[in-house]
Formats: C-alpha cells, structure tokens, sequence
C-alpha cells in the first residue's frame, strides 16, 4: 500500500505546481545521483531570436530571405527566428518546393528552382560544401557566445551564416547551484554543437556536456549512466526529449513543452522553473525522511 506520506507528498508537490505522476517518482527523486539537462526550453527560454547575419557573396537581404523561404516550412524554433528575422526587416519570402528535413542537421528546399540547404556545419559536410576560414573563425566567435549559428547555401556555394540566440531563463543558474550543493552531478545533452553547447553549460555552471547528438541519442545517455550505476534524472522539453524522460529513473517534463516530453514525464513542471526541479527532490527528501 502507498504510505500515506507519499500521498501527502503528491498533494503537497499539486500545490507547489509540481505534478507528480505517479508516487514512486516522488521516492525514487531524493536518490537521484545525476541530473540531466536539455539545453534549448529547458535551461534556456527556447525564444532564439537573430542577432547577425554574416553574407558572402550575396546580399544580408538575400541571405535571410533564401533562409527564411525554407526555414517557413519548419516548426523548429531556430527556422522560427529566422522567419520572425525577415518579417521583422520585411524582406521578402519565396514560395519554397520539395521541403525535406535532415533530422538534428538541418532542412532544405528548391526556392526558385533553385536548391537551398540551411543547417549546421554537419550538414553542409555531408553536402561537400567548403566553409571559409574567415567565415570559420566569425562562427566559432559567435559560438563562444553561446549563439546558434546556422549556414545557408545555395546552388552557388556557401551564401552566409545566421547567429542566433537564446537566453537564460532566469532561474538556471541558481537551479543548477543547488542541485550541486545537494552532492549531485550535472550534464547538459543537447542537439546543438559542442562550441555554443559549453559556452551556455559554463554560463549555468554545468559541470559536463554532451553535445552534436542526434534524436534518440539522449535516451542512449541516459542509460549509459544507468550501466555504471547513476541513479539518473533527465529534464526537457522536446519530442527528442521523450524517450529520454521515459527511460530516465525520475522524467521531470518543462509544462510547456511539447505534448509527448508531458506524457513521457513523471513530473511536470508547470511554472517551467526549474527551481520546481529542486523542489520536487526536496520534497522527495522530506517525504522519505518520514516514512523511515
Ligand atoms: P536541439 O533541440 O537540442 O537543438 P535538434 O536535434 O532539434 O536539437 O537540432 C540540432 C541542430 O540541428 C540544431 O542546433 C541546428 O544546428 C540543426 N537544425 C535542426 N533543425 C534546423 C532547422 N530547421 N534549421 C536550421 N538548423 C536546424
Ligand atoms: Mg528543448
């Protein structure tokens, strides 16, 4: 039978706009070992917005207009802030053909008839399209600021790359204190690159990051820390955050992420504050220091 504390607990946690799922959530979090982080939603807000364009042979207007065409055609919230970029400096948009995303890379799409890939540097590596080391060393200095950058290339070659930033949410920093005063481990796994992943995993004093996976590699992480004995707690936001909060010992969703992390979380976290994250493991604490 459930012990009446937990139950306590559980309504304790509903007021604290904490939802606890099920009870064995709420004992199993004071033993967590390892916390892991999404990055973009999670610890950031997941608002990125455009900060620099950067073109190469074409026109900074031609450069966000051919991003933004193809970019229209995603719900990714890096192609939202590239459409928002464009709307906001009304540059024009091109109806946009054959759109295909390459998952955790990129999209692409013929604008004109012309074929137009946006994405990471992964993505144009695979597409054999040569990066310049100026530009090179802009997009490394953008990165080391924490900031997305994403490339456009078109038939002509390399057209330019977009920086894009997301920021903090307020409460980071000081959710990820406290979980390490509490003697746990922090890990950051993040789609996005190792150069932006770390800049933003020092700015909230992640101690480890794991960056560049593709979706369903988070959920690998996970019990790959498992294996060696971690008694692990994920938070996200995102579809790719699923099966990773699903296989997580503790699943802890962001209220507003998407439908599938809130069904995949046994906690919900409805204020989206992750010092809620914290809450809910020293509830945890409380609850079982009162059944023992
Ligand atoms: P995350 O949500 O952790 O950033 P994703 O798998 O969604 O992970 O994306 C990983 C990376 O793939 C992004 O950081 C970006 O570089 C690239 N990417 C994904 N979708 C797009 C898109 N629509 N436009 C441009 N780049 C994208
Ligand atoms: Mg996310």
């Amino acid at each position: 039978a459930t012990p009446t504390a937990v139950t306590v607990g559980v309504g304790r946690g509903a007021e604290l706009g904490i939802l606890i799922r099920n009870g064995e959530a709420l004992e199993t979090a004071e033993k967590v070992t390892t916390v892991i982080f999404d990055k973009t939603g999670t610890l950031t807000k997941g608002k990125p917005e455009v900060t620099d364009l950067v073109a190469t042979g074409v026109t900074r207007e031609t450069l966000l207009s051919l991003a933004a065409s193809v970019e229209k055609n995603s719900a990714h919230p890096l192609a939202q802030a590239v459409v928002r970029a464009a709307e906001q400096r009304h540059v024009a948009l091109e109806p946009a053909e054959k759109f295909d995303t390459i998952g955790g890379r990129g999209v692409m799409a013929e604008v004109l008839g012309e074929p137009v890939i946006v994405g990471n540097r992964a993505l144009m590596q695979d597409r054999g399209i040569a990066v310049p080391a100026d530009l090179e060393a802009r997009i490394s200095a953008f990165e080391q600021d924490g900031k997305t950058v994403v490339l456009v290339a078109s038939s002509g070659g390399l057209a330019g790359a977009i920086a894009i930033a997301d920021t903090l949410k307020e409460t980071s920093t000081e959710a990820v204190r406290r979980f390490k005063a509490h003697g746990l481990s922090t890990l950051m796994v993040t789609g996005d690159n190792p150069r932006t992943a770390e800049a933003i995993a020092r700015m909230v004093g992640i101690d480890r990051v794991v960056a560049g996976v593709l979706p369903d590699q988070k959920a690998a992480e996970v019990k790959a820390l498992q294996a060696k004995g971690e008694v692990v707690a994920f938070v996200g936001d995102g579809i790719n955050d699923a099966p990773a909060l699903a296989h997580a010992d503790v699943g802890i969703a962001i209220g507003s992420g998407t439908d599938v992390a809130l069904e995949s979380g046994e906690i919900v976290l409805v204020r989206d504050d992750l010092l809620d994250a914290v809450a809910a493991l020293e509830l945890s604490k409380k609850v079982m220091g009162r059944i023992r």
